[in-house]
């Protein structure tokens, strides 16, 4: 039986598929690398010595899922392929809803035809828009401020439509909140295409050179310094929730829905300090105006993780702040490098 994961080329795929190795599952990945290289899956290997059944192609062609289904013995998906640009999404939404809201119906209806029900869905901490009180839990009220926020939220409600219609479904829905750093070995990490929207890779190319300096945006937030303030967790342990979120579903618990996060806030300034420690550079920044849609704070309750999962994260902000750093300096341009 193989696990199969859709984006599995990407940022947190990679790191997932190396857990999933190390814990000897067999893996089948479909990417159509529009936000990835075939290069990073190499990576995987090196770290690893073991391969995986790559398909590049699209979860929006059924044809093709339908054929990898009948080839290869699925127990379980972990579904991460998607669009997370926010900005981008804004200025075109339709390509995100047919993305990522579209694919998942493609992807569940060809599951469903295959008689495979056991689904990990990449959520996000965005869906629960601006907070009325912290620490997040899951059954705080959700409402999305942009297309790429919605498109995880009516994802959310698919998913449960889907589990009320049928109880054979397991389907754990998982809500990042925010992924950093990258696997110990430098090997593989976080290579966005453009110029880097969030603020870790951001800093990483500012710390390697490639760009002059970062803009911090807005200080005068009801923080402990004034900047943004977010729950980094590191990549390593969101893959490791992955496999916890497997087990799950092996115990058929119908649909669950969990927030992957320290229950740890630091501001922008907290990982700028952070980042120069670990990278032994200064970070050149400056303040400018706030970002429009950016929230103050945001920070994850992960006792129901912890509880229920019997997983909680163990990376510290500096082991983030290392890792992003051995991975950006060991590859100032990506898998490019
Ligand atoms: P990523 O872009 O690195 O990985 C996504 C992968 O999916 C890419 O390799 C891309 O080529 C592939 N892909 C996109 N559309 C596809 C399609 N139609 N068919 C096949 N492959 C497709 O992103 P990531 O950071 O690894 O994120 C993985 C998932 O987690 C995404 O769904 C994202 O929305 C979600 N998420 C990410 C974050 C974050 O900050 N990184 C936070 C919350 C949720
Ligand atoms: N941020 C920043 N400069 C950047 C990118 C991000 O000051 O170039 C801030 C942003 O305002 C927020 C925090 O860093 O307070 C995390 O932003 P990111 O985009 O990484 O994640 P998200 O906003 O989705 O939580």
């Amino acid at each position: 039986m193989a696990v199969f994961v859709t984006g599995g080329a990407g940022y947190i795929g990679t790191h997932t598929i190396v857990e999933l190795l190390e814990n000897n599952e067999q893996v089948v990945v479909l990417d159509n690398l529009s936000n990835s290289s075939e290069e990073s899956l190499k990576r995987v290997t090196m770290i690893t010595g073991k391969t995986v059944d790559f398909y590049q192609g699209d979860i929006l062609d059924s044809d093709l899922l339908d054929n990898i289904f009948t080839t290869h013995e699925i127990s379980a998906v972990i579904h991460f392929a998607g669009l997370k640009a926010v900005g981008e999404s804004v200025e075109q939404p339709l390509k995100y809803y047919k993305n990522n809201v579209a694919g998942t119906v493609i992807l569940c209806q060809a599951m469903g035809k295959a008689n495979i029900k056991n689904i990990v869905f990449s959520s996000s901490a965005t869906v629960y828009g601006d907070p009325a009180s912290l620490p997040i839990k899951e059954d705080f009220p959700t409402g999305a401020t942009n297309p790429y926020g919605q498109s995880k939220l009516m994802v959310e409600h698919i998913l449960t439509d889907l589990a009320n219609s049928d109880p054979s479904w397991n389907i754990a829905v998982l809500r990042y909140f925010n992924p950093v750093g990258a696997h110990e070995s430098g090997l593989i990490g976080e290579d966005p295409n453009d110029i880097p929207n969030n603020l870790m890779p951001f800093i990483a190319q500012v710390a390697v050179g490639k760009r002059e300096q970062l803009s911090v945006f807005g200080n005068d937030y009801d923080t402990h310094d004034g900047t943004g303030v977010r729950d980094y967790i590191h990549v390593v342990d969101l893959a490791k929730g992955h496999l916890r979120a497997l087990e799950k579903l092996n115990t058929a618990p119908g649909l669950v829905t969990y927030n992957l996060g320290t229950g740890q806030g630091y501001s922008v300034l907290d990982m700028i300090q952070a980042f120069e420690k670990a990278s032994e550079q200064t970070i050149p920044y400056q303040i400018v105006a706030r970002r429009p849609g950016d929230i103050a704070v945001c920070y994850a309750a992960p006792e129901k993780a912890k509880q229920e999962l019997n997983w909680q994260a163990t990376h510290s902000i500096d082991d983030m702040a290392q890792s992003s750093w051995k991975w950006q300096s060991s590859n100032p341009n990506g898998y490019e490098s």
